[in-house]
């Protein structure tokens, strides 16, 4: 897909907006990739999606943004152009119909329930979805799911940035989750990506990595969401290495995307966003939980990815 030309991403756009409710859907959160992050990052296959856009979080941590995303709100788009089928004036792909009941505009779909995940499993749906930090391992959003894997961090370890290895993450089993979209008519995908959170790393356990976990761990004794960073030089460049961190994992993450949109047996509609930013020291904090710019302005992607078709299905 990395040869596909803007016109014709434009166009299939066009044809997906018109049969929205026909296409498959993807959705991935990039949990705390900030904006000028993704904007600095080398990521062919999210490019081949369609422009970065900038937007805004209704939530400054993964809990309540997630549950704006599943209550049918996407980030909300801050700058032009947008694309065909959301915008500024057009800001909810899917609609539920428990939140306004009113006719839709051409190019949202209407859904039924009280959440998207329940809205699709009701149009029809299999509802498969994958999570990576700790909100997904257990409670309400996994609940929602016909299917639902965690890959993460488990049980209460006081070191809420424990290393991680490959195969820890949710996108390193794109073979699985696409296995279980095959077996279905029709579907919805949810990936949560924990590789861009804290410790920002891509499992490798190699010396970039395990000198980014130092600085971590360095940072994060009395962690409480968001930490206070001093405005020293050691401090600053610190923060510069693991904004630079994120980067590189976000990079990581776009090859394991590549894999993903490829091994899915159909066309479908793919958003890829995160759930909130980063401060890497601005005003003195680094994480999430504040809602300071960094932290609330996030990446969005949407596009069409046509798929390649999985010729068994891996259980
Ligand atoms: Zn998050």
């Amino acid at each position: 897909m990395s040869g596909r030309t803007a016109a014709g991403g434009a166009e299939t756009l066009r044809a997906a907006a018109d049969d929205l409710a026909h296409h498959d859907v993807v959705l991935v959160t990039l949990d705390s990739l900030r904006f000028d992050t993704a904007a600095e990052a080398k990521v062919p296959h999210l490019d081949a999606l369609g422009p970065l856009r900038r937007a805004c979080s209704y939530g400054s941590f993964t809990l309540p943004s997630h549950a704006a995303i599943f209550g049918g709100f996407l980030p909300n788009v801050t700058e032009e152009p947008q694309w065909d089928f959301y915008s500024r004036e057009q800001r909810q792909l899917w609609r539920l119909s428990r939140a306004r009941q009113q006719a839709v505009p051409r190019t949202s779909t209407l859904l039924r329930g009280d959440t998207i995940v329940e809205g699709f499993a009701a149009a029809g749906y299999r509802t498969v979805g994958a999570g990576g930090v700790r909100w997904f391992s257990s409670g309400h959003f996994p609940a929602l799911f016909d299917t639902f894997h965690y890959w993460g961090p488990t049980g209460d370890s006081s070191d809420k940035f424990a290393e991680r290895r490959r195969g820890d993450f949710a996108l390193d089993h794109v073979e699985k989750l696409a296995g279980e979209v095959a077996g279905a008519e029709r579907a919805f995908l949810f990936v949560n990506a924990a590789e861009t959170h804290a410790p920002y790393t891509r499992g490798t356990g190699d010396a970039y990595d395990a000198e980014t976990q130092r600085v971590v761990r360095a940072w994060s004794g009395g962690w409480n969401g968001g930490e206070v960073v001093p405005s020293t030089a050691a401090a600053r460049q610190d923060m510069t290495r693991l904004r630079e961190a994120q980067r590189i994992a976000l990079e990581d993450v776009d090859r394991k995307l590549g894999l993903l949109f490829e091994a899915l047996p159909r066309p479908a509609v793919a958003v890829v966003c995160a759930d909130h930013g980063e401060a890497f020291g601005e005003d003195g904090w680094w994480g999430h939980n504040q809602p300071v710019p960094e932290v609330m302005q996030v990446p969005m992607w949407i596009g069409v990815v046509p798929g390649r078709g999985c010729q068994t299905a891996v259980t």
